[in-house]
């Protein structure tokens, strides 16, 4: 590399490589900016958080170890790959500046220089194990979620995973062979440092008889010129490849939504307004095609999700990859609105109905993509703007809006299950209560859930707890409607609920339904209502314990075998895990074992998302799924914390003949027996 031609023409081709892979990255973030014009919240906000996630989930990739030796593999690459950037620096340098290396910066032989040589030694080994090992994983033992990867998927994954195999290696038998091409003292003084270098190099050397320092020298040069046609391959290439997340992770993380997983944004209705929801690819936020572009079609999201691990069409690796389609779709033909539909083209109705909500997907991507919102947006525009959804939805919503709730039961007998109980509505208690019993639409209508609400306030009044509940006043809080898409019979309802709210000047709400929790806690804050506490009767009960206040008596019969059911709107979408758990292990009756996919691993029971609403047509009942893992520990009894939950378990348990045996209750029951 001594020839000054050679060294100009190299600094050019760098600046070329670099300045087209630069060019490309902009335009890809300025399109999705001009694109992407659907309203958005501000997701500047709580930045020390943001960074600590950034450093958490991007530095640390917490999420990845879920599958803990693909996330060692992953976490080697990508720690590798950051010191080994450091040896390409010095690499493009030496190729502009004769004679350029570190140790003219950090001096030779000095304790610094011998340092950086052996990071770059272990580095590189290190991604080459790392990358060997991912390579034969594809190969020879693929996980079940690469099944489904389209060929154009896989063949991009090869070329990757080869182009960063020929960096490493090539970058460690050039540092070898040039280390080695020099027989005198000073040069050995690095032989520790460059280990693996030395010999994987000396093993080229014995191929192919290299002996003289001048033919190491020719070797190491010859070497040199191959990696850096590699490193310029790659950079060039990645802006085209799905391994672009390289790039996108970084502002996606950061970006992310800082509010619980289940909480939806609300939606502002323009009077002149034709169109609702995302009806095509400008629709979505640029936030949302930021998330198609980061997709690493990894399958992390489809290999959790109950849709599509009960045969539906909904996989929500394909809902991101639809995201980037549209998006790219519009980017090669901008002068056309949309040459591909994105309702019935890219996307199909039976895909966006299928989703339950749950959240599995959105917990399980290593690059915290939002599936539900897009999902949502989607369904929105297909109800409020098309006024197209399965005809038994269509039956619930008018039941919504005539009565307030979903079975069209007549609202003013809503609080018939108190009767006989000691329980006040709040017109009575003229509002001096410490807590507002939200029942909700199940509590106060289902047969079976009535009896959840009467353990509820049995639980309370033996707690002595100043409560009282709405009765007739209290309307579906607009978890089911918004959930459907109809934003704009959600908005009615919760702006309704809270001018209640505030008439009794309401603080804290306990609830006897993770949704009603969720769309009261997440959701209302939105519309102009925060309450001091918003808690789920399980918490609640957890908290009595603590204090003293509740006391299970002790029991001599034998314990029943009891497994726990995690509600998705309760556990996932709001971390409610240990309450539930540690209320049922203060009952002496109980023995308490888990399901082999529990707490942020949990099943959806398939009733969210207004799923619960809907008939499940496609593939296996997804409540049959759980069920069946439900009865496999054993358990005599199922104990759920969610009307719906309680519901699907009940019918997944009878569709196996079981339901004599054994029994799904809800743990306000399981407490309120115990008292
Ligand atoms: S959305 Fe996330 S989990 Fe799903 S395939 Fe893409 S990167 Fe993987
Ligand atoms: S929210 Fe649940 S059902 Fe919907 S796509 Fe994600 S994993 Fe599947």
């Amino acid at each position: 590399m001594s020839h000054i031609f050679v060294n100009i023409a190299f600094g050019i081709v760098t600046c070329l490589v670099f300045g087209f892979f630069t060019k490309n990255v902009l335009k890809t973030w300025f399109t999705m900016q001009k694109i992407g014009k659907g309203k958005e919240e501000n997701r500047l906000t709580h930045l020390g958080e943001r960074l600590q996630k950034v450093a958490t989930e991007g530095f640390l990739q917490k999420r990845m170890y879920k599958d803990m030796s693909a996330g060692i593999m992953h976490l080697m690459i990508f720690w590798g790959f950051l010191i080994v950037s450091l040896g390409t620096l010095e690499t493009l340098m030496s190729g502009i500046i004769p004679g350029f290396n570190f140790a003219k910066i950090l001096g030779e032989g000095t304790l610094v220089y011998k340092a950086f040589l052996l990071s770059q030694d272990w580095a590189n080994m290190m991604v080459v194990i790392a990358i060997a090992w991912a390579i034969s994983r594809r190969l020879f033992f693929p996980p079940a979620r690469f099944a489904t990867l389209a060929k154009a998927s896989r063949i991009d994954a090869y070329i990757v995973l080869s182009l960063i195999f020929g960096l490493v290696f090539t970058a460690l038998i050039t540092m070898g062979a040039h280390s080695l091409a020099f027989s005198l003292p000073e040069a050995d003084v690095y032989a520790p440092q460059l280990f693996f270098s030395r010999l994987i190099a000396s093993g080229f050397g014995a191929l192919f008889g290299i002996a003289t320092p001048e033919a190491w020298q020719i070797f190491s040069d010859s070497v040199w010129w191959l990696h850096v046609t590699i490193l310029f391959s790659f950079t060039t290439f990645l802006p085209y490849s799905k391994h672009q997340h390289l790039i996108w992770v970084w502002p996606n993380i950061l970006l992310k939504s800082q509010h619980s997983t289940g909480r939806l944004r609300p939606m502002e209705f323009a009077e002149d307004a034709e169109s609702f929801g995302v009806g095509k690819v400008t629709d979505f936020t640029w936030k949302q095609l930021l998330d198609g572009m980061t997709c690493v079609e990894c399958g992390r999201c489809s290999a959790v999700c109950p849709a599509t691990n009960t045969g539906k069409k909904l996989n929500p690796r394909n809902i991101v990859h639809h995201l980037k389609d549209a998006m790219l779709d519009a980017v090669k033909h901008p002068e056309e609105e949309q040459r591909k539909p994105l309702h019935g083209g890219i996307v199909s109705q039976e895909e966006l109905w299928a989703c339950t909500t749950c959240g599995a997907c959105m917990e399980a991507c290593p690059l915290h993509i939002e599936h539900i919102p897009a999902i949502v947006d989607m369904r929105r525009y297909l109800t409020m703007t098309q006024g197209e959804m399965p005809s038994e939805l269509q039956t619930t919503l008018q039941n919504l809006e005539s009565q307030s709730n979903p079975w069209g039961f007549n609202n003013s007998t809503r609080a018939d299950w108190a009767k006989g109980l000691n329980v006040k509505t709040m017109e009575e208690a003229k509002g001096e209560v410490d807590y507002l019993f939200w029942v909700g639409c199940a509590g106060s209508f289902d047969e079976r859930y009535k009896n959840v609400s009467r353990s509820i306030a049995k639980i309370m009044n033996e707690a002595k707890l100043n409560f009282a509940i709405l009765g007739s006043e209290e309307k579906c809080n607009g978890d089911s409607a918004r959930r459907a898409g109809n934003e704009y019979l959600a908005d009615m309802q919760i702006k309704e609920n809270i001018e209640t709210f505030q008439k009794y000047k309401v603080k804290k709400v306990v609830t006897g339904c993770p949704h009603c929790f969720n769309t009261i806690k997440n959701e209302y804050p939105d519309f102009g209502f925060k309450a001091e506490k918003v808690i789920h009767h399980s918490e609640l009960i957890d908290e009595l314990f603590s204090e003293g206040k509740l006391a299970a008596k002790t029991s001599t019969a034998e314990p029943v075998k009891t497994t726990y059911h995690d509600s998705c709107y309760l556990g996932r979408h709001n971390k409610v895990y240990e309450e539930p758990r540690e209320t049922l292990q203060k009952i002496p009756s109980v023995q308490l074992t888990e399901m082999p996919r529990n707490k942020e691993n949990g099943f959806c029971c398939g009733a969210g998302g207004a799923r619960m609403w809907m008939e499940e047509k496609e593939g296996t009942r997804i409540n049959q799924n759980r069920a069946e893992e439900a009865l496999k520990t054993g358990a005599k009894t199922i104990a759920t914390a969610c009307p719906f939950c309680m519901t699907m378990m009940r019918d997944g348990v009878a569709s196996f003949q079981k339901d004599k045996e054994v029994q799904v209750k809800d743990i306000a029951e399981v407490v309120a027996e115990s008292l």
